[in-house]
């Protein structure tokens, strides 16, 4: 018997079916999206669940998102925030993060969402910089492939020990397993090798989704 599972629309419907539980805010939103030239790059319901249950499992209340699109992910995570909790959440193209933002108030949590429209190093600069060094909890990265190493990097340092950064896409359709023909596979197989001979962290590549690094701060 094989070590691990070969994913179809059958089982995957059964996974969501079997477990996941929307807030109607998270469903109208993905509804709101799906006729999106780029609904592609919303990650699954059944991945927002584990994200929001990886948050509460940390004891998270500062959080960073890299990546918001129209907000599903922001949204899950700030779902399963502490009424005090904050997520900084960073993109730069205002016409998505708008599409988001109306459910963002629907399900109560807007409060906790900081949208920062500038390009993300900049912003984690800026954190770096206002001396929040050491004091985040959570960060998920989700935007351009080819920055995601500065963006590690940068998270690392934010990041107080048993924090966790969820690193999404990293096995980019399968294709970092054979020889890569663009940048961003490239960049994602670089990534990956480096992770997992960094030290600084705890490590598990998860095949959920489009496969999602888990790298927990020592
Ligand atoms: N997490 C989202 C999907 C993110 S898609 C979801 O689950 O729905 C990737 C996002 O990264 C896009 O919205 C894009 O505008 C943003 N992005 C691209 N380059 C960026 C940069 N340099 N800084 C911040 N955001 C960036
Ligand atoms: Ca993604």
């Amino acid at each position: 018997m094989s070590r691990h599972l070969a994913m179809d629309d059958t089982l995957y419907d059964y996974v969501v079916r079997h477990s996941v539980r929307e807030h109607p805010a998270q469903a109208a939103l993905r509804a709101a999206t799906a006729a999106h030239p780029h609904a592609g790059m919303q990650i699954g319901p059944d991945q927002g669940q584990l994200m929001a249950l990886l948050v509460k499992l940390v004891g998270a209340r500062r959080c960073i998102e890299i990546g918001v699109f129209t907000g599903y992910s922001a949204l899950s995570v700030a779902l399963a925030l502490p009424d005090d909790g904050r997520l900084l959440a960073c993109d730069i193209n205002d016409a998505y993060t708008a599409i988001g933002q109306p459910f963002w108030q629907q399900a109560g949590v807007a409060h906790k969402i900081e949208l920062r429209l500038a390009p993300a190093v900049q912003t984690l600069d800026a954190e770096l910089a206002a001396g929040r060094a050491g004091t985040v909890d959570f960060a998920f990265i989700d935007a351009d492939k080819t920055s995601y190493a500065a963006y590690c990097e940068r998270c690392l340092q934010l990041l107080r020990p048993g924090g966790l950064i969820a690193i999404d896409n990293t096995l980019w359709g399968g294709s970092v397993a054979r020889p890569a023909t663009t940048d961003d596979t490239r960049a994602l197989q670089r990534l990956n090798e480096q992770l997992h001979g960094d030290e600084r962290i705890d490590l598990s590549l998860l095949a959920i989704g489009d496969g999602l690094t888990l790298a927990r701060k020592r």
